[in-house]
Order: structure tokens, then C-alpha cells, then sequence
């Protein structure tokens, strides 16, 4: 894996998690349409097996049913593939666990979970009280990475979390009134922003239910659970040598946790009016981050930040010396067909940076 030093460029890596089928495909009696080879590789709607019509008494029919399509068989490799049984500690051992030397080491870096609505998202960032999501476990982490360099250096930790909803941006943990983005060179800060200091694990949990509750959420035709809006958890850290020199110095580095909003099409959900406006300006911070991406991708001078209230808070966090991790998550059941496939090919995208 690339070391930071004097290279600076972006770098993301991409994992994918495969969410165990729900009851409601169960009982449609949806079919899987990810098949994991192995911890790297898996195949998107793979030759139907045994059982299925296709084979017979061993030896494959010579007369397909030519009213059924062909499966794709389209291979993707990634940095990790997890299966319905990864627990999100193993999610976190692999991809924010990392972060944390690279936080102290005074970077910014990101993780965002991204894919349709109910494809695991808030699972995996927020979890549930018997398995903390990665989030939780990132603090408990670093609360025990900054008791270890107590005697070395004078750190700080503080967190916010906030939501981007409809391109405006609202504290989850404050007054809710809409809040402004500030640039400072390459900085980027929300003033008015309200900033905690959870003491323990359990204060954490609450903090996050009590913002998760917050967020701006409506039923929509597609998933009661729909969610529209970004949520962004912040962990900012301050680090200041303890040598009694005036010249100490002080550096500041942040660790944002996305959990994006749905990345299904607004046509696909039934949207009108209100819901239609919400809808198209989602997909405007979601184009955005894709475009970011692309731009980062393709080693492009200029990053479009500037075309969406997400990208824009997300600019110190994504390009130049940062790291970051992108989780797509996904359901397994030919129910959801599109939104897998689209995120895939968004993930295999996201790989090239
Ligand atoms: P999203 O945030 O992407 O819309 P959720 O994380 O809310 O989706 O997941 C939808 C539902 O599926 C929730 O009830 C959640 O508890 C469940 N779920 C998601 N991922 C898993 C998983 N890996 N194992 C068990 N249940 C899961
Ligand atoms: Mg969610």
C-alpha cells in the first residue's frame, strides 16, 4: 500500500458489502444475483446453478429457455469483498481501523457508504447497540490510540455531525437552523457548528441515535426507510507537542464518516412535487461526488468541489495527501438488480483513484 510522504495523491480504496437478504425478498422469493468467489472477487448475476433449468441430471441442456435473458457473468475485483457474514468489526479492521494512524499522523481522510436505500448503509457507519457500526468503533479506537501518547503529546478530540439535505447543510446535534460552508485555503469549516466530546462509549451511542433521529427522513413509495439526506460524522483531532518550546506546533486533522443518501434514480422511487425537488438535488451532491471522482480518477488538475454542498465540505477530505475508504453496499436479490449493478459500476469507478 502507498506510504504518505512526499507523493501527494489522493488515494481511496474500495470494499464491498453484500447484506444478507431481507424477509420481504425472501418472500418475494427473489434469486441472488452476487455471487462472492472470494475475499477479492465476485461475480454480478452469475449462470443460474444446478436446479435451476439449466442443468439436467448433471449435463447442461442443449435447449435453453430463449425467453430468459443471459446473465451477465461481469467479474469485479475489489480491495474487499464482504459476505453476509462480515460483522462490522471485520468492516472496520479493514477500512477505518487504518485511518486512525493516518488521523494522528495529522491527515484528513473519509469513508463514505454508499449504495441504494435499504442496502446497509446506516448498518454498517451506525450499527446497532449489539454491533456498534464502524463509526463507534473508529472513537473507541482512537480514545485508546490517544491514552497510549498521553506522556508524548497533548491531544484533543472533539465531533460533530451534521446532515446535507436538499443542498442545505443542518447541525444534527444542535439548533437545526441551516449553516454555512467557509473556505479557508484549503480548509473547509461550518461555523456555528456545535462540538462534543462524548466521554465514553455509551455517550457516543446516544449522541449518534439522537442525531440519526434527526436526520430529515421521509416514507417514500420505494422503502418506508428511505432516507434523502447525507449524514456526515466528523472526529476532529488537535495534537500539540509537549515540549515547553513557545514554537510547539499544533496540527489539526479530521476523519469524516459519510453515510450517503440513497443512491437509487428519484424516477425509480415515485416521487412528485416536493419529493420530486428533494430527489433531483440529491442526485445533484451524489453527481457531484461522482464527478469528483471521475476528475480524481482521471489524475485531472481540476476537481469540480464547487457543484455540490457535499463535495464542497468534503474538499479537504477527498483529494490531494488524504485517504479514503469507500464501502458499497448492496442487497443480494434480483429485486434490486438495477441499484447493485449501478453501484458496482460506481465502486469499479471509484477503484481507479
Ligand atoms: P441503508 O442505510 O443503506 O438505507 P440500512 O443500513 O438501514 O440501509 O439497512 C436496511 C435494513 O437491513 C436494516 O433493517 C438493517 O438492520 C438491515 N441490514 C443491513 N445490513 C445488514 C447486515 N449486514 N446484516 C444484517 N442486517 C442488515
Ligand atoms: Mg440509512
Amino acid at each position: 500500500e502507498v506510504q504518505f510522504g512526499a507523493a501527494s495523491k489522493a488515494n481511496l480504496k474500495v470494499v464491498v458489502r453484500v447484506r444478507p437478504k431481507n424477509q420481504r425478498e425472501e418472500d418475494k422469493g427473489a434469486r441472488c444475483v452476487v455471487d462472492i468467489l472470494d475475499k477479492h472477487m465476485l461475480v454480478f448475476d452469475p449462470k443460474e446453478d444446478a436446479g435451476d433449468g439449466f442443468f439436467f441430471k448433471g449435463t447442461k441442456q442443449r435447449c435453453r429457455d430463449l425467453s430468459k435473458r443471459q446473465p451477465l457473468e461481469k467479474k469485479f475485483v475489489f480491495e474487499h469483498v464482504f459476505g453476509e457474514q462480515a460483522t462490522n468489526e471485520e468492516l472496520f479492521e479493514v477500512t477505518a481501523h487504518p485511518l486512525v494512524d493516518t488521523l494522528l499522523q495529522g491527515y484528513n481522510c473519509s469513508v463514505f457508504a454508499y449504495g441504494a436505500t435499504g442496502a446497509g448503509k446506516t448498518f454498517t457507519m451506525l450499527g446497532r447497540p449489539e454491533c456498534p457500526g464502524i463509526t463507534s468503533l473508529t472513537l473507541q479506537e482512537l480514545y485508546q490510540r490517544l491514552d497510549e501518547l498521553k506522556g508524548q503529546k497533548r491531544c484533543e478530540v472533539a465531533v460533530s455531525y451534521l446532515e446535507v439535505y436538499n443542498e442545505t447543510v443542518r447541525d444534527l446535534l444542535g439548533t437545526g437552523k441551516p449553516l454555512a460552508l467557509q473556505e479557508m485555503g484549503q480548509q473547509v469549516m461550518v461555523p456555528g457548528l456545535s462540538l462534543h466530546k462524548p466521554g465514553n462509549a455509551e455517550e457516543l451511542l446516544d449522541m449518534l441515535a439522537q442525531g440519526n433521529s434527526n436526520r430529515t427522513q421521509h416514507a417514500t413509495d420505494a422503502n418506508a426507510e428511505s432516507s434523502r439526506s447525507h449524514a456526515v460524522f466528523q472526529i476532529f483531532v488537535r495534537q500539540q507537542d509537549l515540549e515547553a518550546s513557545a514554537k510547539a506546533t499544533v496540527t489539526i486533522s479530521k476523519l469524516s464518516m459519510i453515510d450517503l443518501a440513497g443512491s437509487e434514480r428519484g424516477a425509480a422511487t415515485g416521487f412528485r412535487g416536493v419529493r420530486f425537488k428533494e430527489g433531483s438535488s440529491i442526485n445533484k451532491s451524489l453527481l457531484a461526488l461522482g464527478n469528483c471522482i471521475n476528475a480524481l480518477a482521471d489524475g485531472q488538475r481540476h476537481i469540480p468541489y464547487r457543484d455540490s454542498k457535499l463535495t464542497r465540505l468534503l474538499k479537504d477530505s477527498l483529494g490531494g495527501n488524504c485517504r479514503s475508504v469507500m464501502i458499497a453496499a448492496m442487497s443480494p436479490a434480483s429485486t434490486s438488480f438495477e441499484d447493485t449493478y449501478n453501484t458496482l459500476r460506481y465502486a469499479e469507478r471509484a477503484k481507479t483513484i
